[in-house]
């Protein structure tokens, strides 16, 4: 399976087109027809407020001068990529949609697996999207801590991966962090359940490896490139997630990769003992 892009390629994207959006007004806007990016038009006649986040999720505030106020939810399911062009070419195959702005230029969606979803929403109303409405704390925020997350996990017997990977312990990490933030607290990706200091460490972890991957830009292994084009630079910091094969960097033992509910995983059978 691709990597999709996880919470620091999100928000190296959210970053770079903050800037450019911000205060600018969507004057045209096209989709493909498909339900999951018809909603892009709803953006027409509205001005760009904010670009924000939360877990892999870019949050478009929206503008149109009444109450309630809009949001554009883009999620960039495996493929998705934003850029900003000085036109739009209607007749790329992997074009989902895009948003004219004042001035001319366009924000584009191009998705080669048609994995992205794109919404409007009353700012804040959630219930239609189910894995936003209960997405679990920001793990770069007070709020995430060790605690929480022992007792998020302990809600349920599912393996701890699986569960980093639902979105509802924590938002925002998918399979190469979770791989990275499992080896890094020396958890097994399969042990269902975690006891509280191995929770409090698994929580450092996370916020290590995602803190990792934002200063290199993301992460680049297939599709992800930033709205500029640039690819991630996370990919040769990695220690655990893409390295079957290779000796564990912390006790040599060689790394070992299995599906884990649908999704490879590597990790170290030494050091993240069962
Ligand atoms: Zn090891």
């Amino acid at each position: 399976m691709r990597p999709v892009p996880e919470l620091p390629e999100v928000e190296t994207i959210r970053a770079q087109l903050e800037p450019r959006l911000a205060g600018r007004s969507i004057t045209e806007a096209g989709s493909h027809p498909s339900a999951k990016f018809a909603p892009a038009m709803d953006a027409i006649g509205h001005d760009i407020s904010s670009v924000s986040r939360r877990g892999k999720y870019l949050i478009v505030a929206l503008d149109d001068g009444r109450d309630p106020r809009c949001e554009l939810v883009i999620h960039l399911g495996m493929t998705g990529r934003l850029s900003i062009a000085a036109d739009v070419d209607a007749r790329h195959p992997h074009l989902r949609a895009w948003w004219r702005l004042d001035g001319g230029d366009v924000l584009t969606f191009h998705d080669i697996r048609r994995f992205g979803r794109i919404h409007v929403v009353d700012a804040g109303r959630y219930e239609t999207i189910a894995t936003l409405h209960r997405l679990g704390p920001e793990p770069l925020n007070d709020g995430f801590t060790g605690d929480g997350l022992w007792r998020a996990l302990s809600a349920s017997r599912r393996c701890v991966k699986t569960q980093l990977l639902s979105q509802r312990p924590v938002a925002g990490v998918g399979n190469i962090y979770a791989d990275e933030a499992l080896w890094l607290a020396q958890i097994n990706p399969a042990v269902r359940y975690v006891s509280k200091p191995r929770a409090a460490r698994l929580a450092e972890a996370i916020r290590t490896a995602l803190t990792s991957g934002l200063r290199h830009g993301g992460t680049t292994l297939r599709d992800y490139a930033a709205v500029d084009g640039s690819s991630g630079r996370n990919q040769h910091h990695l220690h655990c997630y893409g390295r079957a094969g290779e000796p564990c960097e912390r006790c040599g033992t060689e790394l070992r990769r299995r599906i884990i509910d649908a999704r490879g995983t590597t990790w170290c059978p030494t050091c993240q003992r069962r």
